[in-house]
């Protein structure tokens, strides 16, 4: 993906830069403002500027550092050192007078100081001398377009900048209105074509990417398969929009890698008739390219199809589908684990109960969200599969983590029971999150530090017999009990027959905690004791944990922690 296109971190240190920063990040969807922890509000924070400049740097992620220049270079400059691909980085001042466009002159960082620079109604610093003289940077071609060769390509600005004039052959409609020396007799060409470069000092070739490569059959040499197919028709790799594959081979390994090593978006065609799977080219005919020019099944299996213009990766046949199931752990934003964070970033359509659905924050641009207030989890699950199969990145969420009382067993029954083979297809994986017992735990020290075991006290979907029999023993075998769903509405009388049981093996100085929205605003944590906890200080929103035998408390420190204690269960255990 072109950097460009990607969503910047706008750094701020202080206050004082925030307005700023907020006009930034309305310029980008889905920007977020990373903020110095204590000293401004932001959508993350962060302790240590250098380390997290870095981060995000090594991730590719553009950056808009409101502060000094200076600042931002000594931070960068450990990586700079070998020079691969980099994101934009600028530096703003936090009063949005000036905006100096530092590091990403090939990854669109003077398209960034220019969009920021008119934002702010303030001239970008621009430095770069192509771009000052073109008004365009040459070697950076828009989405859809590769340039063939870096280093000829600055040999080839720098011969304009010297003086030459050029031709342009080929379609290269975002050059229309740039200003280049142009001269239909100039020795020098920029090329726009699928074929390679033939070595010409003359020519900037640029690659359009407009060929699909389908292939019949998966095999390990793969890649190799589709260059040698591509090397025949003196085409670029670089020309390569996607490769195409039946459906029926979705999941399999060697096509993944020969994508990952071809740089190449892997998509599918479902093809109608099994006697159509007998040649590749019948992948491309299915695709209806009107313009495009076909060429047979190789050796190999491999067919090829060069278009006029590039193709939109997305517009061919279908992706393999993606469902992830996440834990959001109890609310805060950092109690979200940067896993679930990225399925939360590459989702297209995100699926779960309403208040869940809230919580994993503002949609991107294109997301969609399916909320539910059924409690119907299978019919959810189900849901998720069907959106999948078409293709689209799916993300299940649930609060704490999906596997505890959550959507990750639902999901998993429903794909077991599924006739529909195109389910199995789908790229499943559950990515785990804090659960509230977890995080509840945390706050009031380490009462789970022992054995302990996860209770939910809900009869909705298992006979309240059986719980009644696993407390009683949970509570024989001197297990710490954390209790999800204590209590609802509906569920009026379950907690105290539950406390009841508990009481009738545990002594009355047993330690108790309640956490209360844990991770959320309005948090409560209380300490109790088995013997005064009332049911009427535990809601649906409450965490019980019931300690063991061996749970403790003791004073916390500090004048204002003073009347707070530290509860926990010692590692040992005497016989
Ligand atoms: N998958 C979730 C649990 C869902 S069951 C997890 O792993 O945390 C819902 C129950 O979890 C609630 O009734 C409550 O008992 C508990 N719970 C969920 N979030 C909580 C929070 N932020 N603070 C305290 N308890 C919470």
């Amino acid at each position: 993906m072109n950097a460009e296109l990607r969503a910047p971190a706008v750094i701020v240190l202080g206050p004082g830069a925030l307005a700023t920063a907020q006009r930034v990040k309305a310029c980008y969807a889905g920007a977020q403002i990373h903020a110095l922890q204590d000293r401004a509000p932001g959508d993350i924070a962060f302790s240590e500027l250098g380390e997290h400049l870095r981060e995000l740097y090594r991730r590719g992620t553009p950056l808009v550092a409101l502060c000094a220049a200076g600042i931002v270079i000594r931070c960068l400059a450990p990586l700079l050192a070998n020079k691969g691909a980099e994101p934009p980085v600028l530096a703003l001042a936090e009063d949005g007078s000036a905006v100096v466009p530092l590091l990403g002159g090939l990854t669109g960082v003077n398209v960034m100081a220019r969009e920021i620079g008119a934002a702010l109604g303030i001239a970008p610093a621009i430095t770069t001398s192509g771009e000052l003289r073109f008004g365009t940077c040459l070697l950076n071609p828009p989405d859809g377009y590769a340039l063939s060769s870096l280093a000829q390509g600055k040999r080839f600005v720098s011969d304009l900048l010297a003086g030459d004039a050029t031709r342009i052959e080929g379609d290269a409609p975002w050059l229309d209105h740039v200003d280049l020396p142009r001269d239909a007799a100039a020795a020098h060409a920029i090329r726009v074509s699928p074929h390679v470069w033939d070595g010409d000092p003359a020519q900037l070739v640029i690659h359009p990417r407009s060929v699909v490569a389908a292939v019949r059959a998966a095999h390990e040499r793969l890649a190799d398969h589709v260059q040698a197919a591509l090397d025949e028709h003196g085409l670029a790799t670089a020309s390569l929009a996607a490769l195409l594959a039946p459906a029926a081979l979705m999941g399999d390994a060697s096509l993944t890698q020969a994508a990952t090593v071809l740089r190449v978006p892997l998509r599918f065609v479902d093809l109608a008739h099994d006697a159509d799977h007998a040649r590749a080219a019948h992948l491309i005919d299915a695709l209806k390219l009107h313009d495009a020019t076909p060429h047979a099944d190789d050796a190999h299996g491999i067919a090829l199809a060069v278009a006029r213009a590039p193709l939109d990766a997305a517009t061919l046949g279908q992706a393999r589908g993606k469902l992830t199931v996440l834990g959001l752990g109890p609310g805060r934003a950092d109690l979200l684990t940067p896993m679930a964070r990225a399925a939360l970033d590459d989702a297209t359509d995100i699926v779960g109960y309403a208040t869940y659905v809230d919580m994993a924050g503002p949609p991107r641009p294109g997301q969609r969200r399916h909320a539910t207030d059924n409690r119907e989890e299978l019919q959810r699950a189900r849901h998720a599969f069907e959106l999948a199969c078409e293709g689209r990145h799916v993300a299940v969420v649930s609060s704490g983590d999906p596997g505890v009382f959550a959507m990750a067993a639902a999901v998993l029954e429903a794909l077991e029971g599924a006739d529909d083979p195109r389910w199995q297809r789908v790229e499943l994986q559950i990515v785990p999150g804090v659960s509230a017992a977890l995080a509840t735990a945390a706050q009031a020290g380490a009462p789970l530090g022992h054995d302990f075991c996860m209770l939910s006290l809900s009869d909705n979907l298992k006979p309240w017999s059986v719980i009644e029999k696993r407390l009683h023993h949970a509570a024989l075998a001197d297990l710490v009990m954390a209790f999800y769903n204590p209590i609802s509405r509906a569920r009026p009388w379950q907690l105290d027959r539950a406390l009841e049981i508990v009481r009738a093996v545990r002594s009355p100085e047993t330690r108790v905690v309640l956490g209360r929205d844990v991770g959320r605003p309005g948090e409560t944590l209380r300490t109790t004791t088995l013997g005064e906890l009332q049911s009427s200080d535990v809601d649906m929103r409450t965490m019980v944990i019931v300690g063991s035998s061996t749970t403790r408390g003791f004073p916390r420190g500090g004048a204002q922690e003073a009347l707070r204690e530290w509860v926990y269960t010692p590692r040992f255990y005497a016989e």
